[in-house]
């Protein structure tokens, strides 16, 4: 397997040798920012690296607060939980919501992540068609045993294909049934759609009704909750530069969050250098919201010149593109003639969402120049 040698940035050290890096998910290119990695050793001076006890014990310390604190500004909440892993985050959530859905209905290209949630979650678990809100609605209407109450999952962007998840279409739909919930894993979205950084919901216009605040039965104020309940979680290792899973949300969504989970009462938070390097990262993305519109720029740029090669390119501004280049064997020499000419894509021949043969999958960072695109689209041409 390849050994990354060096921070993953638009130049990137595997096996000894420097790359012009198009692969992963450091959209910001802020892993290795000097001020980012001057924080996790400044805060592992004054802190340790863990506090080697849960958080209910002795185990908050400033930079999992400071996180905290962050995130619930980036997403405009209240709060946030900050917790050890991305990949936990949706089974987080159902663990918060459990006496509110009677049946799980999961996109059937959905991370891994999001299957096991729903697996957890112990209700029955109907798989709809990729991104159709029409199938959605043909499985709630078959599937759904009277008066219950849904829950669908769903990746906010999809890791490989990069696809939009179509959530308004989707809280459309869940409209017509009393208690629903959506509750997307944003982990590609956080920080990389929207005017604000918020993700999906933002981009689709959907933030203003209410995220992560009330939700089925259980809401202490009272008021109904809205119809869908819309509910989110997100990564900070990817676009944000940092580490660890992050839930937004309102005082009383967030302390259900903690009363019911695990990771906070019985697992040590992020250590110290993760948490104070992801603080700082989080810090540089408010102060600076040129990164995400140099990003668009990047990711317009990009997709323009692959259209004009006649591959296959949606018009969002997710930068991820999946190119489909004829069978497995081809990609895979498109993807080695590109690394001898010291470009790293990605070939990946299996991922959720992938068909059989695989797909070249090309991400581009804030940190990308215009020249380093036009290197990578040069290549791209005379090789495809
Ligand atoms: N959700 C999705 C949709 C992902 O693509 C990933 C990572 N590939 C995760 C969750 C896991 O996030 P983390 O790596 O921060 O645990």
């Amino acid at each position: 397997m390849p050994l990354m040698q060096s921070p993953p940035g638009a130049y990137t050290v595997i096996d000894g040798r420097r790359y012009l890096y198009f692969v992963g998910t450091g959209y910001l290119g802020l892993q290795g920012h000097p001020e980012v990695i001057r924080a996790a050793c400044e805060a592992t001076e004054k802190f340790g690296i863990g506090t080697a006890t849960s958080r209910t014990g002795f185990g908050d310390c400033p930079p999992t607060l400071e996180v905290e604190r962050r995130a619930a500004q980036l997403f405009g909440m209240e709060e946030a939980f900050y917790f050890s892993s991305g990949y936990v985050g949706n089974h987080i959530l159902a663990l918060a919501i459990d006496d509110t859905f009677d049946a799980v209905f999961v996109d059937e290209w959905s991370h891994y992540c999001v299957f096991e949630a729903a697996r957890l979650a112990g209700r029955p678990v109907f798989p709809f068609r990729h991104c159709s809100a029409d199938d959605l609605r043909v499985s709630l209407k078959t599937n759904l045993p009277c008066r219950g109450r849904p829950l669908v999952l769903t990746d906010g962007v999809f890791a490989a294909r990069g696809e939009i998840a179509p959530v308004a279409d989707f809280a459309d739909v869940l409209r017509e049934f009393p208690g629903s919930i959506l509750s997307i894993d944003d982990a590609h979205g956080l920080a990389t759609l929207g005017t604000n950084g918020r993700g999906t919901y933002e981009h689709a216009r959907l933030y203003g009704r209410g995220v992560n605040e009330s939700v089925g039965v259980s809401d202490a104020s009272g008021k109904s909750p809205p119809c869908p309940a819309l509910l989110c979680c997100g990564t900070l290792s990817k676009a944000v530069g940092g580490f660890g899973g992050i839930i937004p949300g309102s005082q009383e969504f967030i302390q259900r969050l903690k009363d019911t989970s695990p990771y906070y009462r019985g697992a040590s938070a992020p250590p110290v250098p993760v948490a104070a390097a992801t603080a700082r990262a989080l810090q540089l993305i408010a102060a600076e919201p040129q990164i995400r519109t140099r990003l668009w720029q990047n990711v317009a740029m990009l997709k323009t010149g692959l259209r004009a090669m006649g591959l296959d390119t949606d018009d969002t501004p997710v930068p991820i593109c999946c190119l489909s280049v004829g069978d497995a064997a081809n990609m895979r020499r498109i993807q080695q003639t590109l690394m001898e000419q010291g470009i790293a894509i990605a070939y990946m021949a299996a991922y959720s969402g992938l068909g059989p043969e695989g797909a070249l999958r090309v991400a581009v960072f804030a940190s990308h120049t215009e020249e380093m695109i036009r290197q990578l689209l040069d290549a791209l041409r005379g090789t495809i």
